[in-house]
């Protein structure tokens, strides 16, 4: 087998450590790995490079991807597509294993599927077979079939961190912070930094609010000022909805509370120190695992056609078709858009469960 490995949509630590472990296990399997550069872009511009041993040492502890990433836009084209199937038929190749989100694995799903067509017009074997595995790699945690993607451990860690650092100075200044948070359609970072961080209130996309929800808030804060706390947290991902669908701002959320309960409120919209930075312990292990167990289910069954996601659910390692986890992965998004939440939340799966 000829395996290539990318790198695609945005960047989440520990897609260096997926990385050496597909290339480290692959090797030891005895297959040929490439690596692509940028993501899709690079598939489309044959940026595609044998990759060894030695060229994954060191990285598993670096944020980003040495692979480096990218959106691309030729790689939405049919033609795009084709110019990346000619390039890795150069190499030979014939299994791909993609790191990255939705997106990134609807293009995997799109190219698998295609990749027989592509190989008859460019004049080659249109019996061929593209195998296919994705990891799930997204700060978010948003993909549907795995309990964690890889990054969200590690930009969890970033917001606690700061939630801890703000709670010194609010404690001192006796302010209330509001900290937005990363998670366009999910939840997720907000929801556990919450937890971790001891914030008073959390916004997510995901919960149902009702026109008072201002009311509540309010009375949460005002109660705990009572209790004793002078210093409060409220955290609000930047995905979260008023009843009406419309965005709340962070910047709202904080007017209110300052206005409503007099007190000094600051915003901290935290940004993309969320994605940088050395992975995790978690995120180095669960990208490793998944990487070695891609390589695994490949060489395992050499003759069955692989279209999957690898993903952790319960602990552990789970194949979902890529046709699932891209369909329900986008059907979250369009229930949570129609006010469908608790729908939305069913088909999230088990990372929001308890
Ligand atoms: P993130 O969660 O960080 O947004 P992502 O993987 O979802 O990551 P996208 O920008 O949505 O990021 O997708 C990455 C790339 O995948 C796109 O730039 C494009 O090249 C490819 N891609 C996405 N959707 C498709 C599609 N329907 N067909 C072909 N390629 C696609």
């Amino acid at each position: 087998m000829r395996i290539a490995v990318l790198t695609s949509g945005g960047d989440a630590p520990g897609m260096n450590a997926a990385v050496r472990a597909v290339v480290r296990r692959s090797l030891v399997k005895g297959f040929s790995v490439f690596g692509v550069w940028n993501g899709y872009q690079g598939m489309v511009d044959g940026e595609i490079r044998p990759l060894g041993w030695h060229d994954v040492g060191g990285i598993i502890n670096k944020g980003g991807t040495f692979l480096g990433t990218a959106r691309s836009e030729d790689f939405k084209r049919y033609e795009g597509r084709r110019e990346a199937v000619k390039h890795l038929l150069e190499h030979g190749i014939n299994a791909l294993v993609v790191i990255g989100g939705d997106g990134s694995l609807t293009g995997a799903y799109v190219l698998a599927n295609e990749w027989a067509d592509h190989v008859r017009e460019l004049g080659g074997d249109g019996d061929s077979v593209l195998h296919v595995v994705g990891l799930p790699g997204s700060i978010d945690n948003d993909l549907y079939g795995t309990d964690m993607s890889i990054g969200a451990d590690t930009a969890l860690n970033h917001i606690v961190r700061a939630m801890d650092d703000l709670s010194s100075t609010a404690a001192s200044h006796q302010r209330t912070f509001v900290v937005e948070t990363m998670g366009r359609h999910c939840g997720y970072l907000a929801l556990m930094a919450g937890l971790a961080g001891g914030a008073s209130w959390v916004l997510i996309p995901e919960e149902e609010l009702d026109m008072r929800w201002h009311n509540k808030m309010i009375e949460a804060i005002a109660k705990a000022r009572e209790a004793g706390r002078p210093h409060q947290m409220v955290v609000v991902a930047e995905g979260a909805r008023h009843a009406d669908g419309l965005p709340i701002q962070s910047k709202e959320v904080c007017d209110l509370i300052s206005k409503r309960l007099n007190i000094n409120t600051r915003l901290t919209v935290l940004g993309h120190v969320q994605r940088g930075g050395a992975p995790t312990a978690f995120d180095r292990i669960l990208a490793t695992r998944l990487g070695v167990a891609a390589v695994d289910f490949l060489a395992e069954n050499p003759e069955a056609r692989h279209c999957h996601m690898v993903g952790l659910r319960e602990n552990r390692i789970v194949f979902t078709h890529l046709e699932e986890v891209v369909q329900k992965s986008k059907a979250v998004v369009e229930e949570l858009e129609k006010g469908n939440y608790q729908k939305a939340l069913e088909l999230r799966g088990t990372s929001f469960r308890n």
